[in-house]
């Protein structure tokens, strides 16, 4: 089996991945973007709030964005990481089609997957009628029958932004904990109707197209909606480099990689961007993460070349 050498390998080809791979190839690097198909808003027809692209499919965006860094050099493939070791001077990675590659230095942008709360019916809906990002999707969803399923205190903050797009809300509570009687009183207070039972399943018109009617809760009371907002639990997808034993952070969301605000990790080769590290980012901060992680693995290239070319030259100049 051959073993591929190259400057950089970008594990992800999406938002952050195909960002980093972009300066990276016009830096006239030797780049490498293997991904696996799958990035996170797959599920949704459109994307908004991002400038420039507003209304375009994710799918739109990666295909845009990869042929943009091909026109820079940058060869990509279709594939699965499965491994990443350190091996010295280089990284060794492991595709699972048992290739061997190895890079001076990788960016990881494999995002997250997200879990969704285990509500029957939900999952169906996940992109277009279900959303979790205001931003995203709230400017089409505004005016209409709008439940938001909290599933941890934070999902306060999402209700609170709900109400700025629909004066018609229902908050299903459960997920929030006991509520104290003065944030009851502010919902309230914004003609938010809080329901404290926890959702059972999510209902569908099957007749008609399985579009979203409403949700029953668990004492089987049934509540007409056009739409809902939850959170799902953001999953790092990390296993890849598990070996390398990166430096853990707590964040809101959970556990992720550490990175310094270039991206880079504790270990001298290793960046990673986007929501893989950032779990709450949106395509913008992914690709500003991907851009950035990318411009800094190119800088940390550079001075690796000076060194190496004082190491062998002795400083003579033009010596080689
Ligand atoms: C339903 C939904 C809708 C959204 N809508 C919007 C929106 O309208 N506007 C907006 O700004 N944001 C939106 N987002 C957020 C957006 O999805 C993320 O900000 C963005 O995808 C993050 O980009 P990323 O490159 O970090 O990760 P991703 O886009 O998730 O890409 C990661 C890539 O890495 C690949 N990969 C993973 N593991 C491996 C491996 N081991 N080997 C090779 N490849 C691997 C995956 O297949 C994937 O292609 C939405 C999110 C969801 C869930």
């Amino acid at each position: 089996m051959t073993t591929q050498n190259w400057d950089a390998i970008i594990i992800g080809g999406s938002a952050a991945g195909l960002s980093a791979a972009q300066a990276l190839g016009r830096s006239l690097r030797r780049t490498l973007v293997i991904d696996s198909g799958q990035p996170r808003n797959r599920f949704a027809p459109q994307m908004h709030n991002v400038l420039g692209h507003d209304g375009r499919s994710p799918a739109d965006l990666t295909t845009l964005g990869r042929a943009e860094a091909v026109r820079y050099g940058v060869e990509s493939r279709e594939g699965v990481v499965a491994s990443v070791r350190d091996a010295g001077a280089t990284v060794e990675l492991a595709l699972e089609s048992g290739e061997a590659l190895r890079a001076r230095g990788i960016v990881l942008a494999t995002g997250i997957s997200d879990e969704l709360p285990e509500i029957e019916g939900l999952v169906a809906h996940w992109g277009t009628r279900v959303a979790h990002c205001p931003y995203c999707h709230g400017w089409e969803l505004r005016g209409e029958r709008i439940g938001v399923i909290a599933t941890s205190p934070m999902s306060l903050h999402q209700l609170q932004l709900v109400r700025q797009l629909s004066d018609r809300v229902v908050a299903f509570t459960n997920g929030l904990g006991a509520l104290d009687r003065e944030t009851e009183r502010r919902l309230r207070a914004r003609g938010i109707e809080l329901v404290p039972q926890a959702v059972a399943s999510v209902l569908s018109d099957e007749a008609n197209g399985g579009r979203l009617t409403g949700v029953r809760t668990v004492d089987g009371r049934e509540v007409a909606l056009d739409a809902i907002f939850t959170a799902a639990t953001p999953r790092p997808r990390v296993e890849a480099v598990a070996s390398l034993a990166l430096t853990p952070a707590a964040g809101p969301w959970g556990e992720v990689i550490e990175v310094d605000p270039a991206g880079r990790t504790c270990h001298a080769r290793v960046w990673a961007a986007g929501n893989v590290v950032a779990p709450a980012a949106a395509v913008p901060q992914a690709m500003a993460a991907g851009a950035t992680a990318g411009a800094a693995l190119n800088y940390a290239l550079v001075e690796e070349d000076f060194d190496l070319a004082v190491a062998k030259n002795g400083g003579a100049h033009g010596s080689e």
